[in-house]
């Protein structure tokens, strides 16, 4: 845990503020965006100014949620009097919003990345939440604000995606407390889940079919990698959005523990890591200037994707050997 506020604080700064920008993180997920729009909404219903702030396009898969005040034009609102992150807090997560973040009057950063920096006047980032939205969830009853259906769905959706509909081991008994309270707001569980999980493009499981057949498995079966490079998604008019989830494939292979997935981009590779028991992921994505948690984590590694999927098949070997030592 790393704060220097607490949610009542937080919830005291918000009270006066009336214009307030709101930041999710680039490459923006359910938990980020779930976060973003309960928050805003509830401003919203308290008569303020608010607007999430995006750099980049909201994928498809989460393109059903709650999106009415997302904007890419930072002069919607020249001098915010409070700027705040959510499920972010480094500038290198809001590279082209940044300085606009700190344009804001006072400035307020809300995170459960163990990587979180504190970026901004006031801080609240604690690594045992299994999302933001979580946070969110509590920094909504600090505010004393009303917790309607579509706000309940926006938070259940980012506490859904962060721990892979309740799977994951970031998953607790609060999240669990949480989600009942959600379900008392009248929230669509079922209309979310099948558009979370069972909405697939066939486009994407043609796409996953040719990711597995190109699937490596290493260190005596407990670590698996595949990648999509840009010519097998020109193959099948695909695009990046049709490789989401793959990394889930290769990690929930019977004796997999960690899981490396790579998209190849126009002058980097992206990397999603994933970890299932015991592995930590995060301690690999960090050598490369990524991060995340230690089950899921992701980085950006600037070579050729041939030379990055052998870059990352010697750091997974390297992991397993050195286990135990
Ligand atoms: P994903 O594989 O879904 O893109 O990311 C998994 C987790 O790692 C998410 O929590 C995401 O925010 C985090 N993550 C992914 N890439 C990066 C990165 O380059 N830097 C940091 N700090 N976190 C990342
Ligand atoms: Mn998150």
């Amino acid at each position: 845990m790393k704060s220097n506020a607490s949610l009542e604080k937080i919830a005291g700064l918000l009270k006066p503020a009336q214009s307030i920008l709101i930041f999710p993180h680039i490459n923006v997920d359910g938990d980020a965006l779930g976060s973003a729009a309960a928050l805003c909404r509830a401003l919203r219903n308290q008569k303020k100014d608010a607007w999430i702030l995006l750099e980049g396009e909201i994928p498809s898969y989460i393109s059903f949620m709650d999106t009415a005040f997302c904007t890419k034009d930072a002069d919607c609102i020249m001098q915010p009097d409070l700027c705040i992150c959510v499920d972010c807090s480094e500038e290198s997560r809001m590279p082209k919003r940044a300085a606009k973040y700190k344009a804001g009057k006072v400035r307020v950063c809300i995170d459960h990345h163990v990587t979180g920096e504190g970026f901004g006047d006031y801080y609240y980032i604690d690594g045992d939440e299994a999302a933001t939205a979580q946070i969110i969830y509590k920094l909504l009853l600090a505010m004393e604000a009303e917790i309607d259906q579509v706000i309940a769905e926006s938070i259940y959706i980012g506490i859904s995606t962060d721990t892979g509909g309740f799977q994951f081991s970031n998953t607790t008994a609060e999240t669990h407390a949480i989600a009942a309270k959600l379900f008392e707001k009248g929230i669509d569980h079922t209309g979310i889940m099948v558009r979370l999980y069972q909405t697939v493009p066939l486009k994407t499981v043609q796409l996953q079919a040719e990711i597995l057949e190109r699937m490596e498995v290493l260190a005596d079966g407990k670590a698996a990698i595949s990648y999509v490079s840009n010519e097998m998604m020109q193959a099948l008019s695909a695009s990046l959005d049709d490789a989401e989830g793959s990394v889930d494939l290769l990690r929930n292979i019977e004796g997999v523990e960690m899981a490396a997935f790579l998209k190849e981009q126009d002058d980097s590779v992206r990397v999603s890591m994933r970890a299932k028991s015991f592995s930590n992921v995060h301690q690999i994505a960090a050598k490369f200037g990524g991060g995340g948690h230690a089950k899921a984590a992701g980085c950006t590694i600037h070579l050729p994707l041939a030379e990055a999927v052998e870059v990352m098949k010697r750091e997974m070997t390297a992991y397993w050997e050195n286990q135990g030592k």
